[in-house]
């Protein structure tokens, strides 16, 4: 359901004067049904904040609104929206606060009571960064109860791929190790206005209660860098990278040194980070 009160999106992008811009990643969904989906797939929103990296011209806004969301405090990089949310924000006082800024430098956390939800339809160009910043909070469990994505489709399936696949890598390790990773489902490119040139994906993020296993997120993060850096070789080679004799940390990590990246399992990365941590660099 849409409020009555509120123009036609389209309408809103013309008076406002929103022609897309590529390199602010805007790719549109104007149809409210696909936004009211989104909104009502991220479960019941009347306890919670959301935050909303990117509303643009408003449509998931709106949607999170109705979908009964207690506030929205949405991040928006392109002043030119800002008069449009300001719109949505006179239709349902107090619940809508708009900050305008770029949602890389901004602390989203001291924005919100906790639990949030943060639910977006994110900008391509800075969806992965976005993600692992979230997935790297301190302290775990972090100060959102779930993260509701869109990711350009090729992205959500690194987000859930398993070991062993061609699309495991650090993006499936960093995100499966603390977070249920799983698609919702598929929008296709049509949807948008623009179309962007791919098929996108909404994935559901849910933190764990504890990591799967126990790791230095910093740590983590520079082993499977480096094993992915180089995917094709063996890990006695590209752990090289690390700076250090890759073969005790293999060994203290109880790791065949001949293994590649991709057939290690969360549980390996963590027995390896903790190695790395643990060793000071002679
Ligand atoms: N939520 C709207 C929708 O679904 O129609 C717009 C989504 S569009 C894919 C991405 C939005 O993120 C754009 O409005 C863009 O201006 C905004 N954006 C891009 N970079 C940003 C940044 N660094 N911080 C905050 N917003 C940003």
């Amino acid at each position: 359901m849409t409020s009555p009160s509120l123009p036609p999106l389209r309408e809103v992008i013309a008076r406002h004067g929103l022609a897309a811009q590529k390199s602010l990643g805007q790719n549109f969904l104007l149809d409210l049904n696909l936004t009211g989906r989104i909104a009502r797939s991220a479960g019941s929103l009347d306890d919670h904040d959301v935050v909303e990296v990117g509303p643009g011209p408003g449509g998931l806004t709106r949607a999170l609104l109705d979908a009964g969301a207690r506030r929205v405090v949405a991040i928006e990089k392109d002043r030119r929206c800002i008069s449009a949310l300001e719109e949505i924000a006179a239709v349902y006082p107090g619940r809508l606060e708009i900050i305008e800024g770029d949602a890389l430098a901004t602390d989203m956390a001291a924005l919100v009571n906790a639990p949030a939800r943060i639910i977006a339809n994110l900008p391509y160009n800075i969806a992965t960064p976005l993600l692992v910043g979230w997935l790297q909070t301190e302290p775990w469990p972090p100060w959102y109860d779930s993260l509701t994505l869109m990711f350009q489709r090729e992205v959500a399936e690194r987000i859930v791929a398993r070991p062993g696949t061609k699309a495991y890598g650090r993006l499936g390790v960093l995100a499966q190790w603390r977070t249920r990773a799983r698609i919702l489902f598929d929008v296709d490119r049509r949807a948008f206005t623009p179309p962007p040139s791919v098929t996108s994906s909404v994935v559901e993020l849910v933190p764990r209660n504890a990591p799967l296993s126990e790791a230095d997120p910093r740590a983590l993060e520079r082993v499977v860098a480096a094993a992915f850096g180089q995917r094709r070789k063996m890990l006695r080679a590209s752990l090289k990278s690390l700076g250090r004799d890759p073969l005790p940390l293999l060994e203290q990590a109880q790791i065949d040194p001949t293994k590649r990246a991709e057939e290690l399992d969360i549980e390996a990365f963590c027995a390896l980070a903790r190695a790395f941590a643990a060793e000071r660099p002679s």
